[in-house]
């Protein structure tokens, strides 16, 4: 078929419609192209909407944690809950009049690129079981990399008589009340979740593999008066904006040139668990070996408090196995529970693996990424045309707010779908050279980030022990790559393929 004749129900179809998806929208409806954003769950969100765990908020400022076009003055306090980030999110989606946009109930299960028309069939399932095909000019994936629960290999596990529930796929119904609870894990969902879980359960054990560093969270309530001067003056709000942006980059410097400053603040952090916790035998439980960032730092004012609890036992013996009746530990231990929470974290590459997607020349996302995950700043990669990542790899932050990535991914999208469109080319995808020589550079500077030097294993690394998660760099200087990319960088070939009118 001659490629000026193809139909395509979208030059754009969009696959998540959590921040990255509705900002991606956004850009879309401004730019006047066709598009569509798939949504597997009944309604808007990604991570706000499905992690609604206890205790669930963003340790990034709300003030910087929103979309740099549509500021909120309205922020209760210094780190929004969860829902009160689900809510800005859906205001956003009601104020740019997104929703009409949005298909929901709409899981991709395949995704193949025609090499021949240069345009993504997709393949995609409702919730009544029955499938659909789409075909786009262009994809993009706003699915994120921590969306597919981890979920341990404990033997026996599935004959365990209680409620398992991750973190990331809560039961807003199920009650803690006078039941023995377990749960798995210390990472950021797990810090936010103990104080409350240890609140109400008759009885709390926390299962740690590895302890987290732990900073006091500073996270005052915004009176009116403010929230009202914010409004009036949005000067003042950007200045606040500013002010924290500024602050978190400095941390950037910390992580990624000279992590000797977050092994000297190790020692400040250890001093305060020790004041926190006053058993010695507790106290060595809960003090990392690593250094300070090597895994993502977390903030809470109630984590030590809750486990220094009497009802409340830690346990640092590996699990061996699970029964009807709850988990037997290493030592022969059993630890009787009702309930056993899995804050086991994200199967990152498994993110992406569940898409399915086959690019040029029989190439399969998930094999490819297997053998090493290769990209250009996250957003392209090489063999799989006309698609675009939001938050893909090497672009998550441990120090500051993942939206401004997200944003400048958008801008960077945008460019490339208007320079293949003004060459009136069909497809556009990097340079595989060009993508390798870019990793290649990030393995050289991640080699003095605490990531790697801090002396802890995290799933920031791959099987090979490289960093294919953070950026490791500052935001400023992400936006300036992006922005000046070359578009010598990237391939354009064939020619376009048109858009019929959408299904
Ligand atoms: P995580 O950081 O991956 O933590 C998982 C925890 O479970 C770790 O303590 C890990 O121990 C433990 N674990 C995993 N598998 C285990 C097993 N088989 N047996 C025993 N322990 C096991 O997951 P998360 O806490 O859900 O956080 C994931 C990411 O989500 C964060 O890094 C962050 O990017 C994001 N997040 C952000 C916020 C926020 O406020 N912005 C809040 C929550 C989450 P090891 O350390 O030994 O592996």
């Amino acid at each position: 078929m001659d490629p000026m004749q193809t139909p395509v129900d979208h030059d754009v179809v969009i696959i998540g419609s959590g921040f990255s998806g509705i900002g991606m929208a956004i850009a879309l409806q401004r730019s006047g192209r066709s598009f569509t954003v798939l949504e597997k769950a009944h309604d808007i969100g990604g991570t706000w909407r499905d992690n609604l765990y206890p205790g669930c908020a963003c340790d990034v400022p709300s003030h910087l944690y929103s979309f740099s076009f549509e500021p909120n003055p309205y922020w209760s306090r210094a780190y929004a809950t969860a829902d009160e980030i689900q809510d800005y999110l859906l205001y956003v989606v009601e104020k740019y009049d997104v929703r009409k946009d949005v298909q929901f109930d709409a899981q991709v299960t395949r995704g193949v690129y025609d090499e021949s028309l240069r345009v993504w069939h997709l393949t995609v399932l409702g919730s009544d079981g029955v499938e659909t095909h789409l075909v786009a000019g262009a994809v993009v994936l706003g699915v994120g990399a921590l969306h597919e629960p981890s979920l341990p290999d404990i033997p026996g596990l599935e004959t365990f008589a209680g409620e398992v529930m991750h973190t990331a796929s809560w039961d807003p119904g199920a009650s803690m009340f006078g039941r023995k609870v377990g749960i798995i894990g210390t990472g950021a969902s797990a810090v936010q979740a103990i104080p409350l879980l240890a609140e109400d359960a008759d009885h709390l054990t926390v299962f740690q593999r590895t302890p987290a560093w732990v900073l006091p969270k500073v996270d005052p309530e915004y009176p009116d008066a403010l929230q009202d001067a914010y409004d009036k003056r949005p000067w003042l709000m950007k200045l606040h904006r500013a002010k924290i942006r500024t602050a978190n980059e400095l941390r950037a410097i910390a992580f990624t040139r000279v992590p000797a400053l977050l092994k000297a603040a190790s020692a400040g952090a250890a001093a305060n668990i020790r004041r926190s916790v006053t058993d010695p035998e507790l106290r060595r439980k809960l003090i990392p070996d690593y250094t300070m960032g090597c895994k993502r730092i977390t903030f809470s004012n109630a984590y030590y408090p809750a486990l220094a609890r009497e009802d409340v036992d830690v346990e640092t013996e590996h699990i061996t196995g699970a029964d009807a009746r709850g988990l037997v530990t290493a030592d022969g231990a059993r630890h009787d529970l009702d309930v056993l929470v899995l804050a086991t974290g994200f199967d990152v590459a498994g993110s992406y693996r569940h898409l399915n997607f086959t690019g040029a020349r029989g190439h399969d996302l998930g094999e490819d990424w297997d053998a090493g995950i290769t990209s250009y700043y996250g957003v392209t990669v090489p063999h799989f045309p006309n698609l675009f990542f939001l938050l893909g790899p090497n672009t998550a932050l441990g120090h500051t707010s993942v939206l401004m990535m997200i944003e400048a991914q958008i801008a960077l999208t945008l460019r490339l779908l208007d320079e293949r469109d003004r060459r009136r080319a069909g497809a556009v995808q990097v340079r595989e050279a060009v993508a390798q020589a870019h990793m290649a550079a990030l393995d050289r500077r991640t080699q003095r980030t605490v990531w790697i030097a801090g002396g802890c294993d995290s799933w920031y690394l791959d099987q090979f022990g490289r960093n294919r998660v953070l950026w490791p760099g500052s935001v400023p200087e992400y936006e300036r790559a992006t922005r000046r990319t070359e578009m010598v960088d990237y391939e354009f070939t064939g020619s376009r393929a048109s858009v019929s009118s959408s299904r």
